[in-house]
This record gives structure tokens, C-alpha cells and sequence, in this order.
């Protein structure tokens, strides 16, 4: 059936504007005018995309099936304990799906690029706030459990939120407005900078108390069971997908051998998957385990901590993703 389609055909890096480029990425390139139909047929067609839209579009089911099994089994709606469980997994379907449809439908327009990186910024700042959310309700030390910062704690990670979102949605902006030529532009490093900075600023804060329970705590209140191994891993590859997103390494080492299948890019997506499956097995683990303890010591959980904070969080990051988008709407950006 698929041989009997035509496949639209691929571009070097410098048949397509400069928007599109990606870094060290020499072939591969989808038409920078795809239509839907085109960037839908490129799932199955091997481009510089094909793997990262899979990377994403396979784990998406893999976590929604997580959170059905927890909503149906577990009748999650019913024990406000869970509550926190539930946004992170929502947020673990959220980001993977929004980032392949971004990476799937990015090259129907520079404009249309643009606005699929938003909603992926988005989701990715939202997945975050699902992180913080779990953290407080499960992961906590002992010793923390109650203090000011926990009170605190998920409170600044909603501004954290909106503050990671609206400067990774200006790097980009900004970037148009470097292609665009226009008087206050930055250059596209200072926009990768900026981005990087972005989220690596929520993803440190979210694990300050995490951070201090396996490295740093001492004595009595730390929390150190079973569990840690999983954190362990967890960190690691959080640490290797923050280094590969960062570096472009491999196809830094050599332009063009890593365009289809390798590159930096679809090893980010991969770590950040293992990365957060390894998370949300420490955090169920915790929810177990710790549960009797939480129950009677710690926060309570409720709409407010865990629901409404991401309800409020998904209309906020919606908002600001309308607000970046409408300026790209009203003008033609020239394909440069
Ligand atoms: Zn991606």
C-alpha cells in the first residue's frame, strides 16, 4: 500500500531556508512548505524527523496506558492521595505527544515551526510542574516534610511554570525575529542559550529536595530506602539528556553521518523517555511505600496542591502560547 504512494523526496540543508536548519544535520530535510498530508506520509518515509515523531509518538501510549491502569484500577478520582499521580502521569502523555506532532507537522511552514516548538515548550514546562507536584506529595525527605520550603514549595513551581515557558517561547521568538531581520534580534546561540537555561532552571529547583534526600542528607529524616536506586537512575539520564541536548554530540564530531539515524536529538528524546519512566517508578515506589507515614505527617493533598495548580498551570501556559503566536499570525515571514 505505502509503495504505492509517492513519498515526497528529501532536501540538503541548503535547498531549505535557514529557519529550518539544524545544527550539523546536512541532509534529510522535509519540503519547508509540507502539507499535512506530506509531513503525515514522512512518519513513514526515513527524514531527519521520521525518528525523533516516533522517539516521542511510541512512549505517548506507553505512559497513557500507565494512566488509564492507574484512573480505572486504582479508581484514582475517588482517593485525593493519588491526585498528584495523576497530573504527573497526564503531564508524562502531554509532553511526548506534543512534541511529535511538533516535530511532525514543524516543516509545513516557518510560522507553523514555530508554533508547534511553543506547544512543545509548553507541554515540557507543564511536565515539570507534574514533576514538582509528585515531589511534594511523595518524594519530600522526612526532615523536609511540613517546613516552610515544602509549604512553599509547589506555590513556586506554578510561577516557575510561567516563567519557563514565556522565556522559552521569547528564545524562539526571538530567533524569528533575528530571520525576519528585525532591529532587536539575538542571535540563534543566544536563543539555544536561553532555552537551556529555561528548563534547566525549573528541573533544578523541582529537585532540590530530592537532590538534598540522596546526596546530601545525613543522620536521622532522610528517607533513604529502597527507592533511591531508581532516583539514581532517574538523575543520570536527566543529566545525560540535559548533556546531549546541550553538546549536539555526536553529529557535532561529524557533520552529516548522524542526519537519519543518531544524532543528538533523537538520543535526547530516547534518555529523557528512560529518564522518566525511571522517575515514575520512584515515585509510585514512594507513594506506596511511604503512604501510611504522608497520610498522617505530611501536606494534604488537595484540588488546590495538585489538580487545580496544574488546571491553572495548563491555562496559563495556553495563554502564552496564544499571546507568542499571535504576532507570527499577522505577518509573512519571509522564507530565509
Ligand atoms: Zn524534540
Amino acid at each position: 500500500m505505502l509503495s504505492l504512494m509517492k513519498l515526497p523526496r528529501v532536501f540538503t540543508i541548503n535547498q531549505v531556508p535557514k529557519v529550518f536548519h539544524e545544527d550539523s544535520i546536512i541532509s534529510g530535510y522535509r519540503h519547508p512548505r509540507s502539507s499535512a498530508t506530506d509531513c503525515i506520509l514522512s512518519l513513514f518515509q526515513l527524514t531527519n524527523e521520521t525518528l525523533n515523531i516516533w522517539t516521542h509518538f511510541l512512549p505517548t501510549w506507553y505512559f497513557l496506558w500507565k494512566l488509564v491502569t492507574v484512573v480505572l484500577i486504582q479508581t484514582a478520582w475517588q482517593d485525593s492521595f493519588t491526585w498528584p499521580l495523576l497530573v504527573f502521569l497526564l503531564s508524562c502523555c502531554i509532553y511526548p505527544l506534543a512534541s511529535s506532532c511538533a516535530h511532525t507537522f514543524s516543516s509545513m511552514s516557518a510560522r507553523a515551526r514555530h508554533i508547534c516548538f511553543f506547544f512543545d515548550y509548553g507541554a515540557l514546562s507543564f511536565y515539570s510542574l507534574g514533576s514538582a507536584i509528585t515531589y511534594s506529595a511523595y518524594v519530600f525527605p522526612d526532615k523536609w516534610v511540613n517546613s516552610f520550603f515544602h509549604r512553599c514549595y509547589v506555590p513556586i513551581a506554578v510561577l516557575n511554570t510561567v516563567i519557563c515557558t514565556s522565556v522559552a517561547c521569547y528564545s524562539r521568538y526571538g530567533e524569528t525575529m533575528y530571520f525576519t531581520e528585525f532591529p532587536e534580534c539575538q542571535s540563534p546561540k543566544f536563543s539555544k542559550y536561553l532555552r537551556v537555561v529555561a528548563f534547566a532552571y525549573p528541573y533544578l529547583f523541582d529537585n532540590i529536595p530530592l537532590f538534598y534526600r540522596v546526596f546530601l542528607c545525613v543522620g536521622e529524616g532522610c528517607t533513604d530506602n529502597d527507592t533511591n536506586i531508581l532516583h539514581y537512575n532517574h538523575i543520570a539520564l536527566a543529566l545525560l539528556t540535559g548533556f546531549l541536548f546541550a553538546t549536539h554530540l555526536p553529529e557535532r564530531l561529524a557533520p552529516g553521518s548522524f542526519d537519519y539515524i543518531g544524532h543528538s536529538h533523537q538520543l535526547f528524546h530516547v534518555c529523557g523517555i528512560l529518564g522518566t519512566h525511571f522517575q515514575m517508578k520512584a515515585i509510585e515506589q514512594d507513594m506506596v511505600t511511604r503512604r501510611p507515614w504522608l497520610l498522617e505527617q505530611s501536606i494534604p493533598n488537595t484540588f488546590t496542591n495538585s489538580l487545580g495548580a496544574a488546571l491553572f498551570c495548563v491555562v496559563v501556559n495556553f495563554t502564552i502560547i496564544i499571546l507568542y503566536s499571535l504576532p507570527l499570525l499577522s505577518f509573512e515571514l519571509p522564507a530565509k
